[in-house]
């Protein structure tokens, strides 16, 4: 049996200058892929120590690349060049496209845009790594919603060939088309998407740790869920996908799920997210999450 899906096919002109909001988790990640594949990137953050965590992650993965004999220390020193962290919107004006990859917090992204789109040129295209906001929503905060769409990555970015390409109600075949290129550009498997809460693999997603949740109510153990799961053939159960996810982003994930299904996705109890939120347990990135990190 041979299952077949459509493939976005459009034609654009690849991304020469890409550039990042955020050092985070994702936008170090993001600026990772894309200087290793060659298409040089600025990464912009709020301050130094930020800017510096999204660096230090580029430099770990690159380093990680040499250990393993897949570049050289010529080619690791190039691609770092590639990467230009910078804490003002200087040279944002050459870049073809920006990600936007700040916290997952409608007022903070609407406001940062807005901020974005008036210090790239016209015909640059804006694109939101937002894991669960409305595409449409965002694009309220812009004078040109067509040239702005979702680009949503996955955790850890550079293992996850999938990509997310949303579209919003105004966004024209030419965003999604440059869009579409320059994850095609970083390696990445773009899949062209409608716009709603949580778009495609978040709907799945969320169900399923409100399930995992609901398991912990009726007093399973996490490791054993988790373990259970992997031997279904998931490569990591949900506790520890949380952890790599990272608490405080699924738990806005989850708000956005619940304000936009309420009839499936609201929750009166608090469940495991919010209690782990509540207990400042973010996962791996502040090594302690379901587990201990070291
Ligand atoms: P993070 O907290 O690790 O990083 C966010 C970064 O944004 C921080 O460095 C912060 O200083 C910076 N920032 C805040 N305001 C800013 C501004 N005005 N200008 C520039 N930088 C600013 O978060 P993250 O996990 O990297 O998530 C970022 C986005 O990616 C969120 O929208 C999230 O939903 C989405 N996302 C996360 C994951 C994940 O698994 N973590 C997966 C897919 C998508």
């Amino acid at each position: 049996v041979k299952r077949v899906a459509k493939k976005y096919t459009a034609e654009a002109e690849p991304v020469k200058q890409a550039a990042v909001l955020g050092a985070g988790i994702m936008g170090g990640g993001i600026a990772y892929q894309s200087a290793s594949r060659g298409t040089p990137i600025l990464m912009k953050d709020i301050n130094e120590p930020a800017l510096q965590l999204g660096l230090d992650e580029a430099t770990k993965l690159l380093g990680g690349q040499l250990k393993r004999g897949r570049i050289d220390a010529a080619k690791m020193a190039k691609v770092i060049t590639q990467i230009t962290p910078t804490l003002s919107y200087g040279d944002f004006d050459r870049a073809d496209i920006v990600v936007e990859a700040v916290v997952e917090n409608v007022n903070v992204k609407k406001s940062v845009l807005a901020d974005v789109e008036k210090n790239i040129s016209a015909d640059s295209v804006l694109a939101s790594n937002t894991s669960t906001i409305s595409i449409t929503e965002l694009a309220t905060a812009l004078e040109r919603p067509e040239q702005f769409c979702g680009m949503h990555f996955f955790n850890p970015v550079h293992r996850m060939p999938l990509v997310e390409v949303i579209r919003g109600e105004k966004t024209s075949e030419a965003t999604i088309a440059r869009t579409v290129a320059y994850a095609q550009a970083m390696g990445k498997t773009p899949v062209v998407v409608n716009d709603c809460p949580g778009f495609l693999v978040n709907r799945v997603l969320f169900p399923y740790f409100g399930g995992f949740s609901g398991l912990l109510e009726s007093g399973a153990d996490f490791v054993k869920v988790d373990k259970v799961m992997e031997r279904f053939g998931w490569p990591m159960g949900p506790a520890y996908l949380l952890d790599v996810v990272g608490i405080d982003t699924a738990y806005h994930a989850d708000a956005v799920m619940a304000e936009g299904f309420p009839d499936r996705m609201s929750h009166d109890n608090e469940n495991a997210i919010d209690r782990m939120f509540k207990l400042e347990r973010f996962g791996q990135k502040n090594a302690k999450g379901f587990y201990r990190y070291e």
